[in-house]
């Protein structure tokens, strides 16, 4: 007899029916079971039979599962009469908790078939899709440690649910029209189909619809309504930021954006993430992602969103194209729960929720695409809590992660599991999310941590929490450069060990001389870093505003407000004010920030002086960049510059009346070369091959794919970010790889 352990993700992912159907097939006899951490097989037969099931296992797993690892150990025969599936037993070990699931076609198809008695049910799901981690208690993945524990079954779920031939055996999630759950619009008497429909008449209409998902709640509208998406604008007070977009299905994204195969892969895969892509001119209202090329589109991924689309009503031309941003007030985290909802979208024309209990945020994850290879900007549902492996010592670790774009890592036993997106955590209402985040994901996972990290910056509210916990929980507390972090999380992706020289451009991080980081050249391993250059430090004046406002730096940097006023960088008053807090030294920081020379570019370009939202002026200035490349042949220069002789060159061309957009694709080529340049040279000093890219800035795929492709013109590896965010999203991870390693 064979006893095989079965480690990845293979809890409710219908993992054991398949074990059973298998074991029957090859006539094995025995037993299999969740054991929390892994799923444990007794199997009995001969060794032929053996034999394929050994290997059918490994090979015809069920598509939503993933295998990392089979133990298999001979044990004495028993006397088994067949193949059974036993209940859950709790055992501690690593745990693969799954993320959540989109919609599978064949749950689909019986969505919007008559004859099905689900036909038209907006929880319908099966084993191999829908809600996961949002709705875990504990584990192992069990019914009654759900949300769903609370809704009794019906008679004939109970049937499907025990039929070892159904595709809803053991799925945890499962009911249907006649129990569980249903969805409702808060403050009115309209519940199931009628909240739906009355849903899609608001929107069909202009209006605003709240709806509550798998990880929280969206604002949703018609996007191609210009005065809704306005509306939805004022009442959010996001003047700017691009909103994300619901697509019906892939043709109808393929009417408003340029859609490749790698980038329909992701976004029709059973995560499905929202996709930045290309814009077309189509009929999306230009107000949806303004003054940028890009739009982000995503796929329905619930039920209840493809009812939204197409419910069998008397409506017609119901829009293909929704906004479906966050539903979260500015600065907090998505809204969860119906008290939060009536207090928070007052604006909105209705709210469609659903007693199905959420008890772990996850926003959209969203990714763009570098060179046909993604580029993960937030990582969340569908990819939260998977585990990347990195080879370490097997500590138990919880990194609090950074400020903005924050998630946590609770690493054990090489497995290292980044949370879903909880956001920007300054202020203390976001902390208390963060903080009960972490508790249930530190009960989920059972991880007991023996050491605590957080960043080096003594203002961070993380810092603060982290200091906390280390001390409830008696561990140490460990404290870590923030721009070694962003390199430390792209080695642990890449499963790199050693050294290499490492890359880090970002907005802000707290240096370890206590002045502002954020252009930085390391040569470093997973033990050590040495800061070997950086980009030319300058002045930053005006405290958190210096942060939103490109022209304070661009005034720094020209060193004349002569030149500032031609350029119209601010009004007299204020360009007067800076000039006297750079002179006196006042509310003034040293800065190597590359996101702030790229404000600084932008401004003196007249392409953005102030952002109304993080990132703003680079993604302008990359979208202006992009619009030289299209439109003229580039000419792609080689010069040896410095941050500020590029800055120089830029003004004075500026001055000469060049065009913006070639200045633009310009200052992204040279800084591209200049840190080609001092990588070429780091390496040939070193002799180490490797560079690793990492930080906030490289994001921009435009500047990360001339890199790229300079370096590996010196003959230089590269190792950069793909399904871990290249921002602060993703340095919890390179957190807990230093805390492991120290
Ligand atoms: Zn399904
Ligand atoms: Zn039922
Ligand atoms: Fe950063």
């Amino acid at each position: 007899m064979l006893n095989i352990k079965v480690f990845g993700i293979v809890q409710g992912v219908g993992f054991r029916p398949f074990v059973k159907n298998l074991a029957d097939a090859n006539k094995i006899g025995g037993s299999v079971a969740n054991r929390g951490s892994y799923v444990e097989i007794y199997a009995q037969g001969d060794d032929f039979d053996l034999k394929n099931f050994l290997n059918a296992l490994q090979t015809e797993n069920p598509p939503r599962s993933a295998i990392l690892k089979v133990d298999v150990n001979h044990f004495p025969d028993k006397n088994f009469s067949d193949f059974r599936i036993i209940d859950s037993v709790h055992e501690k070990g690593d745990i693969f908790v799954s993320p959540d699931i989109a919609i599978c076609e064949k749950c689909a198809e019986e969505l919007f078939d008559p004859n099905n008695r689900r036909y038209l049910h907006p929880f319908i799901n099966c084993t191999a899709c829908g809600a996961r981690l949002t709705i875990m208690k504990n584990m192992p993945y069990d019914r009654e440690r759900t949300s769903m524990g609370e809704f009794p079954m019906c008679d004939a779920c109970k049937v499907e649910y025990s039929d070892k031939n159904s595709r809803r055996y053991h799925a945890q999630p499962i009911c249907c029209n006649d129990c569980g759950c249903e969805v409702y619009i808060l403050g009115k008497n309209l519940r199931g189909h009628d909240a739906i429909k009355f849903s899609r008449e608001i929107l069909a209409n202009g209006g605003i619809v709240a709806i509550k998902g798998i990880g929280g709640f969206h604002l949703a509208c018609d996007a191609r309504n210009f005065d809704a998406v306005q509306r939805l604008r004022d009442s959010k007070i996001r003047p700017t930021k691009p909103f994300a977009v619901m697509f019906k299905d892939v043709s109808s994204v393929k009417r408003e954006c340029l859609l490749s195969d790698a980038e329909k892969s992701f976004l029709d895969s059973p995560q499905k993430p929202i996709v930045l892509l290309q814009k077309k001119i189509g009929s999306i209202a230009e107000n949806v992602a303004p003054n940028i090329n890009k739009l982000g589109a995503m796929l329905p991924y619930t039920p209840l969103h493809l009812l939204i689309f197409d419910f069998p009503d008397e409506i017609k031309d119901f829009p293909d194209a929704l906004v479906m941003t966050s539903g979260n007030p500015s600065g907090v985290p998505i809204t969860i729960d119906d008290d939060d909802a009536i207090k928070n979208f007052g604006f909105c024309d209705a709210i469609l929720s659903h007693n199905r209990k959420i008890l772990l945020r996850a926003d959209d994850s969203v990714m763009d695409f570098i060179e046909n290879r993604p580029s993960m900007i937030r990582r969340s549902r569908g990819y939260a809590p998977l585990p990347i492996f990195y080879d370490s010592n097997k500590k138990s670790v919880l990194a609090v992660g950074g400020e903005l774009k924050n998630t946590f890592c609770l690493a054990k036993n090489d497995l290292f599991y980044a949370s879903p997106y909880i956001g920007d955590v300054s202020t203390l209402q976001t902390v208390e999310v963060l903080e009960k985040s972490i508790a249930r994901m530190k009960n989920l996972l059972e991880i007991a941590p023996e050491v605590v990290i957080c960043d080096l910056h003594p203002r961070y509210q993380t810092a603060l929490l982290a200091e906390k916990i280390s001390k409830e929980l008696n561990v140490p507390l460990i404290k870590i450069q923030h721009h070694y972090a962003h390199i430390l999380s792209c080695m642990a992706e890449n499963n790199h060990h050693g050294e290499i020289i490492g890359v880090a451009f970002d907005g802000t991080g707290y240096g370890a001389d206590g002045t502002i980081w954020g252009g930085e050249f390391f040569i470093c391993d997973e033990k050590n870093f040495e800061r070997v250059a950086s980009i030319k430090p300058f002045k930053q004046a005006g405290g958190d505003k210096s942060a939103r406002e490109g022209w304070r730096i661009a005034t720094a940097l020209i060193g004349d407000v002569a030149i500032a006023r031609e350029l119209n960088l601010a009004g007299d008053a204020e360009l007067r004010g800076q000039k006297f807090l750079l002179e006196n030294n006042l509310n003034c920081v040293t800065s190597t920030s590359t996101g702030r020379i790229f404000d600084a570019i932008a401004a003196i370009l007249g392409i953005c002086n102030v952002s109304t939202y993080e990132g703003e002026a680079a993604m302008r200035l990359q979208a202006a960049a992009e619009k030289a490349m299209r439109n003229a042949k580039c000419v792609m220069r080689n010069e040896n510059l410095s941050t500020d002789k590029i800055f120089a060159e830029v003004l004075t061309r500026r001055l000469n009346g060049e065009d913006v957009c070639e200045l633009a694709r310009f200052f992204h080529d040279a800084l591209a070369e200049m840190t080609a340049q001092i990588c070429e040279d780091l390496s040939r000093r070193t002799n180490i091959k490797i560079v690793a890219l990492s930080g906030g800035v490289f994001q921009n795929s435009l500047l990360t794919g001339l890199v790229t492709e300079k370096l590996r013109r010196g003959g230089l590896k590269i190792l950069r970010h793909e399904l871990i965010p290249a921002n602060d999203g993703g340095i919890c991870i390179g957190q807990a790889v230093a805390a492991i390693n120290r």
